[in-house]
């Protein structure tokens, strides 16, 4: 069984490193918090002090990080992964980054004769526990299968093009979120200023042409008014910052997107870049003064 290095266990990356343990694979991890490192290591991972020395000390490298500069830094610079790589050495990248840093950084790697995919995935950290992620791969079909037995630890992986089709299709996916979770928050918010109550309406459409995994996830969160994260509203930000930057270079009108980003900005200049994104809901909460949680209505 291959050795395998990880890079960045925060709240995707910790169980996705679990699942590997109990799966027999031997891990070395590294990351800058070391609460977070310290965990893994309890797991049965071994500790490395930087991504250098879990380069030099794996054969398959992970990495699980906030965004580009993140991936770009780790990877690229002083004691970064390419300082310890030999040829024939394979790096996975499943963070969510711009698909242009994704071929940058996979060009460096290759000319120390380092394969690479972009492989961010999808479904939260529910699904990173179960080991049921949904993995958009990019990359050469020969590096993806000789990567897939590790992938399918993770979750369901497809691969979709060339190096930076895998980020692509998360841009797609956060487009596909972004909105969803804005409607669903529209519609119940309606129904509630309308008398009708908003877990009696969740009951009756989910299983109809509305209902989806956003409704399912977030619409119970409303009803609690609990936004612990899940998946960052800084997060989500980022990725749409990303989407957007994409749209612009390519000449792609966005206009639901570009207001549902507006919305999320107005929640981070509120305070609200930790919550889940599901609290997307707060800003129709206030614009339109009404509560979806089931107690303390208005
Ligand atoms: P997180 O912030 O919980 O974890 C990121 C980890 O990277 C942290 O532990 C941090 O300390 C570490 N890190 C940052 N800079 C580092 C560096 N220079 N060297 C080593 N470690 C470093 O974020 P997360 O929620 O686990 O998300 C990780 C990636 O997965 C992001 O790109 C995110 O967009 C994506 N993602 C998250 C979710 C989700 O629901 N949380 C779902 C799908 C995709």
């Amino acid at each position: 069984m291959e050795k395998i290095g990880f890079i960045g266990v925060g709240i995707m990356g910790k169980p996705m490193c679990k699942n590997l343990i109990d799966s027999g694979y031997k891990l070395v991890v590294y990351d800058v918090n070391e609460e977070a490192l310290n965990e893994v290591v309890e797991y049965g991972a071994k500790k490395g002090n930087s991504p250098k020395s879990v380069a030099e000390n794996s054969d398959i490298i992970i990495t699980m990080l906030p965004n580009s500069p993140h991936v770009k830094n780790v990877v690229l610079g002083e004691k970064g992964v390419i300082e310890g790589v030999k040829e024939g050495q394979i790096l996975i990248d499943m963070s969510s980054i711009a698909p242009l840093v994704s071929q940058e950084v996979a060009k460096e790697l290759e000319k120390k004769g380092v394969e690479m995919l972009d492989a961010p995935v999808s479904g939260g950290q529910e699904k990173a526990q179960s080991g049921t992620l949904a993995i958009m791969v990019g990359g050469k079909d020969t590096v993806f299968h000789q990567c897939k037995a590790i992938l399918e630890i993770m979750g369901k992986s497809v691969l979709v093009g060339d190096i930076g089709a895998g980020e692509t299709t998360k841009l797609v996916n956060q487009v596909i979120v972004a909105i969803n979770i804005a409607a669903v928050a529209e519609g119940l918010i309606l129904g509630k200023k309308a008398g009708v109550d908003p877990e009696r309406i969740f009951e009756a459409i989910k299983g109809g042409l509305a209902g989806s995994q956003c409704l399912t996830d977030k619409a119970p969160r409303m009803f609690k008014g609990n936004y612990d994260p899940g998946f960052r509203m800084k997060l989500h930000v980022k990725d749409l910052n990303n989407v957007l930057e994409t749209s612009r270079e390519l000449h792609v009108a966005m206009p639901i997107l570009a207001q549902v980003m507006e919305m999320m900005q107005t929640l981070l200049a509120e305070g609200h870049a930790e919550i889940d994104h599901g609290g997307l809901a707060l800003f129709y909460e206030k614009m339109n003064e009404i509560s979806l949680k089931h107690q303390n209505d208005k």
